[in-house]
C-alpha cells in the first residue's frame, strides 16, 4: 500500500515537473513568460501601486504627507464610518484590477494564492486585534453563478496564514444592491444596510472581526456590514481588502458604480 502511494506521489511530481517543461510559468496578470510559477513579471510589477503608511488611521486612504501622528482623513472627521480600521493592498488599477476581474469573471482562483500573500500583508496591522475572520457574502444567487465568493477565497487563506479562525456565514446577504441609482442616497445606504443580516449575534458580541472583501469601492459595503456587526455587539470591526478605488474627493455613499462584487 505504502509503495502504491510512493508511487502515485512520484507520478505527480513527476507529471508536475513535466508540466513545468510543457508550460512554461507565466505572469499572473499578463501571461509573459517569468522565471517562477505564482509570480509577476517585472513590467506588471513595476505597475503595481502599494498602499500602505502613511494613511488615514481609519479608512486608510493614503496621505501624501505624512504628519508623523496617527490622524484621521477629512471623510473620515466629517462622517466616522461604523468600522474601526481598513487598510487595502493596493490601488484598484492595473495589473491588479485586470487580476480581480479575472479571478471573479474568468474563474481564475489559481491567483488566490498569490493575491492572499499580498492581502495578508496588507492585513499585518489589524490580525493581532482579530478574533476571527469573515468575508463580506455574495449574494446566494450571485454565488450560484460564480460557484465561489473570491472574498472568502482570500478570507481563509488569511485565516490558514495568520492562524485566526476563519468564520462562514457570520454575515448573511439577503438583498442584491446592484441597480439602486433610482434611489436618494440616504435610501440607498438603508438599502445596502438592510441587505446583510446576522443571523447568529451571539457568535459576534463581544468578539474582534476581521472582514475581508476583494475591492472597497465606496465603502458603502463594509459599512454596511460593520453597521450590522456592531448592532450585533461586535467589540471591534476591522476590514482588509486586496485593493480599493482611490479617488481624489471624500469617500461617496453610493454603491452603484461598484464592480460587479
Ligand atoms: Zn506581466
Ligand atoms: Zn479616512
Amino acid at each position: 500500500m505504502g509503495s502504491l502511494g510512493q508511487a502515485g506521489r512520484f507520478a505527480r511530481t513527476t507529471m508536475a515537473a513535466a508540466l513545468d517543461v510543457v508550460l512554461p510559468p507565466r505572469c499572473l496578470a499578463c501571461g509573459d513568460m517569468v522565471a517562477e510559477s505564482g509570480a509577476l513579471c517585472g513590467d506588471c510589477w513595476s505597475d503595481l501601486t502599494f498602499l500602505g503608511d502613511p494613511c488615514c488611521l481609519q479608512c486608510g486612504y493614503p496621505f501624501e504627507l505624512d504628519f508623523g501622528e496617527p490622524v484621521r482623513c477629512g471623510a473620515c472627521l466629517a462622517k466616522p464610518p461604523a468600522y474601526d480600521r481598513a487598510r487595502a493592498a493596493f490601488a484598484y488599477e492595473d495589473p491588479i484590477r485586470s487580476m480581480v476581474i479575472s479571478l471573479k469573471h474568468a474563474d481564475r482562483t489559481d491567483l488566490v494564492p498569490g493575491l492572499a500573500r499580498w492581502l495578508t500583508r496588507a492585513a499585518g496591522p489589524l490580525i493581532d486585534d482579530a478574533d476571527l475572520v469573515t468575508p463580506v457574502p455574495l449574494h446566494p444567487k450571485r454565488l450560484r453563478q460564480r460557484r465561489f465568493n473570491q472574498a472568502a477565497m482570500l478570507a481563509q487563506a488569511l485565516s490558514r496564514s495568520s492562524g485566526v479562525p476563519y468564520a462562514s456565514m457570520l454575515i448573511r446577504r439577503r438583498r442584491d444592491t446592484r441597480s439602486q441609482g433610482h434611489l436618494s442616497p440616504e435610501a440607498r445606504r438603508r438599502n445596502v444596510e438592510h441587505a446583510f443580516r446576522i443571523d447568529e449575534p451571539d457568535k459576534v458580541a463581544g468578539r474582534r472581526i476581521l472582514l475581508v472583501d476583494d475591492v472597497l469601492t465606496t465603502g458603502a459595503t463594509l459599512e454596511a456590514c460593520a453597521t450590522n456587526l456592531k448592532r450585533a455587539g461586535a467589540a471591534r470591526v476591522d476590514a482588509v481588502t486586496l485593493a480599493r478605488v482611490i479617488r481624489p474627493t471624500a469617500v461617496s455613499s453610493s454603491d452603484e458604480t461598484a464592480p460587479l462584487s
